[in-house]
């Protein structure tokens, strides 16, 4: 039997309301001055006051760091960790999408580390994490990425994206809150709510998946793929919402465990080259590089069909797994996610680059079900460039 390692982030706080649970582990840690990374436009938004307010009506020192951008690069991680070790601070919240809180996380372990961020990237850093640094709380405004129970941190480079990844990296507490999602617009509650598909959806078929993640998987396919189309269409939809929250803090735990794999692996250099958002990438991938590695995984793929259609088929597994794919492409056009990358405005010429930059991220293509080689890769591209689903 193959031994599978698990690990959980320690505590976590989910539902409707349970950012009121923020001030009493706020005061649990002792520390009286607080650094919040958040986004400006949650500031705009009044969103990140929802955790000031409290913290300086209560008499905390906050400093709030704003300077976050969407798929942040490198460089803005750097100057957030200049700032922190330079500020003395005892504890990080982040507020925020995947950006914020994979910022937050990053400047609170690098606090503790010596040298520079990208001495710790995972393909062309050397360094390795040996410190906690500060404690921290992580609090997602978007139901996505999963960051808050995982221990990676993501920055983009010139041309394909890397990544942070210790168990430091881990929140010490997490606060999942779907109210702080209401106001989410429609495009980027579509591309993280596919964005957490995907990982729920690659943690199932991965080769690292084990019991324990399957049964998370496949809880986080039903509740996003039964609730996404109506919390784009109705962002104001509480249930939806709430399902949505569930679902991608689950799929975190699950891929977390598990992995991701090829949709990842290829669309990476989609974020690095096009500056596609991180959600957008996956989708329009996902349909490809599943149809792609069908054939390796038809019985996971049935019970895939299964969880998204939230009953039971008596389809042969073949027939369950093409109507697999056929379900991710309908998912992905409803939710309005263009379908090819012509449709990002990315030409033909491009593929071989993306293929160069796609075989790189040998951590995540060594656990997809079916080995993915340089020529599958330039495959998967062009069908994905062509919107026409080729099996391997
Ligand atoms: P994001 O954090 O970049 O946010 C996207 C946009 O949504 C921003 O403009 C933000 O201000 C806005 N927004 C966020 N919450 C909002 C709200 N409640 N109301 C209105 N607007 C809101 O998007 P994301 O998809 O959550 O995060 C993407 C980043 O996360 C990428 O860098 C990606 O690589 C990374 N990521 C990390 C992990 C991980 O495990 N650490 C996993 C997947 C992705």
């Amino acid at each position: 039997m193959t031994m599978s390692k698990l690990v959980f982030a320690p505590l976590s706080y989910t539902g409707w309301g349970s950012l009121d649970q923020l001030i009493p582990e706020v005061e649990k840690t002792g520390a009286k001055k607080i650094l919040v990374v958040t986004d400006p436009q949650l500031v705009e938004l009044g969103l990140s006051t929802k955790v000031t307010a409290p913290l300086e009506e209560k008499g905390f020192d906050v400093t709030i760091y704003h300077d976050v951008v969407p798929e942040p690069p490198l460089e803005v991680g750097e100057k957030l960790v200049s700032f922190t070790k330079e500020g003395g601070f005892e504890l990080v919240i982040g507020i925020g999408g995947g950006s914020a809180l994979d910022l937050a996380k990053l400047t609170a372990v690098m606090a503790g580390q010596e040298g520079s961020v990208a001495d710790y990237l995972n393909l062309s850093g050397g360094k390795e994490i040996m410190n906690k640094g500060l404690p921290k709380i992580l609090i997602p405004t978007t139901a996505g990425t999963g960051s808050e129970v995982t221990n990676i941190a993501v920055l983009s480079l010139a041309s394909t994206k890397d990544v942070v990844t210790h168990d430091h990296l881990l929140a010490d507490v997490a606060i999942i809150d779907p109210e702080l999602t209401l106001s989410v617009p429609p495009k980027v509650t579509a591309a993280t709510g596919i964005d957490a598909l995907t990982h729920a959806i690659e943690a199932y078929v991965s080769k690292n998946a084990s019991p324990v993640s399957d049964g998370l998987s496949l809880q986080a396919i039903r509740l996003i793929s039964g609730s996404i189309r109506t919390a784009v269409r109705d962002g104001a939809d509480r249930q939806a919402r709430i399902d949505m929250s569930y679902g991608s803090y689950i799929a975190g735990l699950a891929f977390f465990n598990a992995g991701v794999a090829g949709v990842h692996a290829l669309a990476y250099p989609l974020g690095g080259q096009f500056h596609i958002s991180h959600g957008e990438s996956n989708a329009v991938l996902l349909p490809y590089v599943m149809g792609y590695i069908r054939k390796s995984c038809e019985g996971r793929m049935a019970a895939i069909l299964e969880a998204v259609k939230g009953k039971s088929t008596d389809l042969s597994d073949e027939e369950a797994s093409k109507q697999c794919v056929e379900e991710l492409v309908g998912i992905v056009r409803d939710v309005g996610i263009p379908q090819r990358l012509s449709e990002f405005g990315i030409s033909e010429s491009s593929l071989d680059a993306l293929t160069r930059d796609g075989v790189k991220q040998k951590r995540l293509l060594a656990r997809s079900p079916m080995t993915l080689g340089e020529e599958d890769i330039r495959v998967i591209y062009r069908a994905a460039y062509v919107g026409e689903v080729v099996e391997g």
